[in-house]
Formats: C-alpha cells, structure tokens, sequence
C-alpha cells in the first residue's frame, strides 16, 4: 500500500537528523517529570515523552501512574514549551491523551503485536490530525508492523512514523533487544515515505549501548532517536538500566556524527560500478548452480535416490566454511548463505521429483 504522509515534525521542531523525543521511561511523580523536563528543555530538545501506562512483563512492576500524570504532561507543555508525548495501549487511553492536549503519541512494542488493539486505537482515533509513532512489535514480524501504518492510515491518520526498539530474543546476550537492523531497512525500502525513530534505550538496555547504537542509526540514515532520560537514572522506577541523565544525553548528541553527503564522488561511482558486476557474476553462478543442481535430481530421481545426502551436505557446509575463511569471510555469513542455498537446491530437486 503507497501512503501519503504527512509529516510528523510539528511546528517549531527542527526537521534536521536527529529528531529528538526523550524523556523519562515512565512518570513517576510531578516533580520527577517537571525536573527532567525543564533539564531536558534546557538542551534545546522540543519533544518530551514520558509512559503513564506502563505495559509490564509481569504483574507487581511498577504499571504506571494512569490518567494523572497527563496534568503534569500538561504542565511540561504550558512551562517548557515543549510538544508532550505519551504510549497509548486502549482506546480509553487515546480518549484521556486526546482530552489532555497530548500532542504525539506512540504504540508499545507489546500493543503492535495485537491487531484488535492496533484497530482499536486507529478507530479511536479516527478524523484526529495526530502525530503516531508505531513501535515494532516484540517478535521480527516485519508485515505485523506494516499491518500496523496501514490500520492507522485506514483510519485517516496520516502523520505515521516508526520507532525501532529492537526484537525480544530467548538467549539475551549484549542487547536486551536485537537490533535486526535489516528488519528497519526492508521497512525503509517497502515504505520510503516513512520517517523511522530508533530506540537504542530499549534496544540496548544499557546506558554505555545508547551511544554506540545511536551512531548506528545514524549511520543507516534514520530521522530520528527517542531516548530514555531521568535526572536520577538509578533511582527510576522502570527500566533504570537504560536511561541516561539530561547532561549525558546533551553529550552523546554532541558526538554524533551525522553523514549526509549524498553526492557520490566518482570514486565511489567506479567502486559502486564493481559491485553491479560481481552481483551480476554471482547471480549467474547461481543460476549455473541450480542448472547442475536440477541435473542432479534428474540423476536421483532415475536411480530411485533420495533427495537429501546429509553426509554430502555437512561435508559441504564444513568444507566451505573453512574456504571461506582462509578467504577472510566470516564463517557464520558462509554457513547462512550455504544454507539458503541449500535449500532452495533440495527445493528445486523437490519439484524435480514429483513431476
Ligand atoms: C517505553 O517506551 O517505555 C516502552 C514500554 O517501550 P517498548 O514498547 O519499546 O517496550
Ligand atoms: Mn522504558
């Protein structure tokens, strides 16, 4: 589905890489919100956000302070000048934020999974000119996520943007949520017109992640960043783990390098021109490959062979492995491809044999 967006940048906000929303991850009280907001103004940023409904993992956390911490957005609005911004997860939540003045809001990461709650909120929100952020979903659901925009834009919401928060992994190693960066870039690709926001508080759950990550981000052109920021991060009554101070957030803004050149110079034009070719080698190789491939099922299927060979196969996977590497190549990258093209090999032998 081609959208036409408009855009979320309101009035007043800068429209240059990095758009900045932060805040704390929730309010927690009435001066916890106005000193964050009031340190965090101070920096020069115009979008606040804080999460008075908290969806939580398990019951007992901390959930949120509800309805009242809208006044003390308010508040934040009427003081800092700054534009509010808040999660909504029900339509009674959309109600309240609409009825309080929010002036952007953003689907969580566990609401984007459910698209009765995604279609109720887009309904909710029907003939609103709103700025909406939609988180991924938990899981590396791509077309969920997409499913999402077009709900909201089915319902005449037309200032869409995307948060990338990161997918919820069983063995969690470094981050607290992978970054599939290719999961945002395929996003990029489908729906160009779609500004996208990454989220490296919730990605990488660490203070010392949100730095590296952001850079990150930069670096594959996104438009934006919402961080996580408290006064006293320690003390934070959800994810202390991955917020940073007002002051440190101002630093590692600072450092951000931000490349925008899109002028390619002719040395990159003839490095560019390079790889047209070797992708064209490759895919002819490929194609010769399956040719001998579908040859050799032809071969089974006379002789009454079964398809698969698993001894023939890991003695391919371990032996181009190794190639690979005496290559330079990462042999996690070699065994993914060998896979990939593995199995479209069997499938091909697959057809062979049952026509
Ligand atoms: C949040 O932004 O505080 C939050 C709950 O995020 P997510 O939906 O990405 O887990
Ligand atoms: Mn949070």
């Amino acid at each position: 589905m081609k959208l036409e967006l408009k855009s979320v940048v309101l009035p007043g906000v800068d429209p240059q890489r990095p758009i900045i929303i932060t805040g704390p991850c929730s309010a927690e009280s009435e001066e916890q919100v106005m000193e964050a907001a009031k340190n965090i103004a101070s920096k020069g940023i115009k979008i606040f956000r804080a999460g008075i409904w908290k969806p939580r993992t398990k019951p007992g956390g901390f959930e949120g302070v509800g309805a009242v911490g809208l006044k003390w957005l308010k508040k934040v609005k009427k003081e800092t000048g700054m534009y509010v911004s808040t999660e909504v997860a029900t339509r009674d939540h959309v109600f309240e934020a609409l009825k309080a003045g929010i002036d952007m809001l953003w689907i969580g990461a566990r609401t984007t999974v459910n698209p009765f709650a995604v279609q109720e909120i887009a309904d909710a929100l029907k003939g609103v000119d709103i700025p909406v952020l939609v988180k991924n979903p938990v899981n590396p659901d791509l077309e969920l996520w997409i499913g999402a925009f077009e709900r909201l834009y089915g319902a005449g919401i037309s200032r869409l943007g995307a948060i990338h928060r990161g997918f919820s992994s069983y063995d969690k190693k470094i981050y607290r949520n992978l970054p599939l960066w290719h999961i945002p870039i395929e996003l990029r690709r489908r729906m160009p017109e779609l500004p996208i926001f990454c989220d490296p508080s919730h990605i990488g759950g660490k203070r010392e992640l949100i730095a590296p990550l952001s850079q990150q981000a930069m670096d594959l052109s996104f438009d934006g960043l919402m961080i996580e920021s408290h006064c006293n991060p320690d003390i934070a009554m959800s994810d202390a783990d991955q917020q940073i101070t007002p002051d440190v957030l101002d630093y590692v803004l600072n450092l951000l390098v931000i490349r925008d050149a899109t002028q390619t110079t002719e040395n990159l034009s003839e490095l560019r021109r390079q790889i047209d070719n070797i992708d064209e080698q490759l895919l002819e190789l490929l194609a010769k490959r399956m040719r001998i491939s579908r040859e050799i099922g032809v071969y089974k299927k006379e002789h009454n062979m079964p398809i698969l060979q698993s001894p023939r196969y890991s003695e391919i996977l371990t032996n181009r492995t190794h190639m690979g590497e005496s290559m330079d190549l990462n042999p996690e990258f070699v065994k993914e491809i060998l896979k990939e093209i593995h199995e479209e090999s069997v499938r091909q032998q697959m057809e062979i044999m049952t026509n």
